[in-house]
């Protein structure tokens, strides 16, 4: 009997990791299914909505730059999805209806809970405003006391604010990427988040300056969403201050457990997440 047909879209895709988390979970958790990588390119995100049907597949995670894409094409949306314009997962209902999902957001909020974090009462900088940022800043939002986006390009940081201004009731600032205005920005938080893709495997550009960790708040946990390396310099920097750190590794196992919940009506189980987090670590 033929597997139900699952995929994961972006461009490039080769890269992606959801395939082999994806199959570890159907393997693990006794459920039918298989994931391929499908690379569609800019603009044909609408074409491969339409090819769905024929191509037999049920259900698809999106990533870059498919997101906001992905989000134009469904047919009902969930609220951080519609409202932070972002899909990163499309399930297909009996009627043909795309639903489209956002599990990055509440997948890293998982991801902080299994580390022993909590965004409860915290004062968060987040470092960066671009794709990622609005989705796990309006998760954040709910129950944090503060959000500042610290983000290179200035007008990007404040329309990050004024979103979060518009759409919940959290105190919100942002700011330039100096090291000054980062080391006072740093001194009022209380958790700090790296959203950039500073320092990331194959990616040149590096924190020139960290030493705006000098002044975080003691004991304030450090995230940064890259998991290639496990440890870069920022976390390396944030652990040889004695700062309870975290790698974004967590958050990508958590929004493929969620797609899994989607796709199947099944949420992993200890030993599947367990599994998928060994593989994806040595991947
Ligand atoms: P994005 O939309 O491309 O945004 C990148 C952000 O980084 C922008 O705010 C950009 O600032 C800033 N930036 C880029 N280069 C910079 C530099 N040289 N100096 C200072 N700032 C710089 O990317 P994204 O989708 O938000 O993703 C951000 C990071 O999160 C990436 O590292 C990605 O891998 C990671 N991520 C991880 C997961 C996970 O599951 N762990 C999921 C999603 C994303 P400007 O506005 O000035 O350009």
């Amino acid at each position: 009997m033929n597997q139900p047909r699952y995929a994961v879209i972006g461009d490039p895709i080769g890269h992606s990791l959801s395939p082999v988390m994806q199959n570890t979970f159907f393997a693990c958790m006794d459920q039918p299914g298989e994931m391929v990588p499908i690379h569609v390119k800019k603009g044909e995100v609408p074409a491969f909505f339409s090819s769905l049907e024929e191509e037999g597949i049920r259900g698809f995670n999106v990533t870059m730059p498919h997101k906001e894409a992905a989000m134009l094409c469904c047919d009902e949306l969930d609220d951080v999805a519609r409202l932070t314009r972002s899909v990163n997962c499309v399930v297909r209902t009996e009627e043909k209806h795309a639903v489209g999902y956002n599990t990055d957001a509440e997948g890293l909020r998982l991801a902080v809970e299994r580390e022993g974090f909590s965004y409860e009462g915290q004062d968060i900088l987040i470092l960066g405003a671009g794709a990622v940022t609005r989705p796990i800043a309006y998760t954040m939002a709910q129950t944090a006391r503060s959000i500042t986006f610290a983000n290179r390009t200035q007008s990007a940081a404040e329309e990050a604010a004024d979103f979060l201004k518009e759409h919940t009731e959290c105190v919100t600032f942002s700011c330039d990427f100096s090291t000054e205005v980062l080391s006072a920005a740093a001194s009022e938080s209380t958790m700090l988040i790296n959203a950039t893709p500073l320092g990331m495997q194959g990616v040149d550009a590096q924190f020139e300056d960290l030493s705006f960790l000098d002044a975080l708040t003691e004991n304030a946990p450090v995230i940064d969403l890259i998991y290639r390396p496990a440890c870069t310099a920022f976390l390396a920097y944030a652990k040889e201050k004695n700062h309870p750190v975290m790698n974004g590794l967590t958050m990508l196992l958590m929004q493929g457990a969620l797609s899994f919940r989607h796709f199947t009506g099944v949420m992993p189980d200890e030993g599947a997440l367990k599994a998928a987090y060994e593989i994806l670590k040595n991947a």
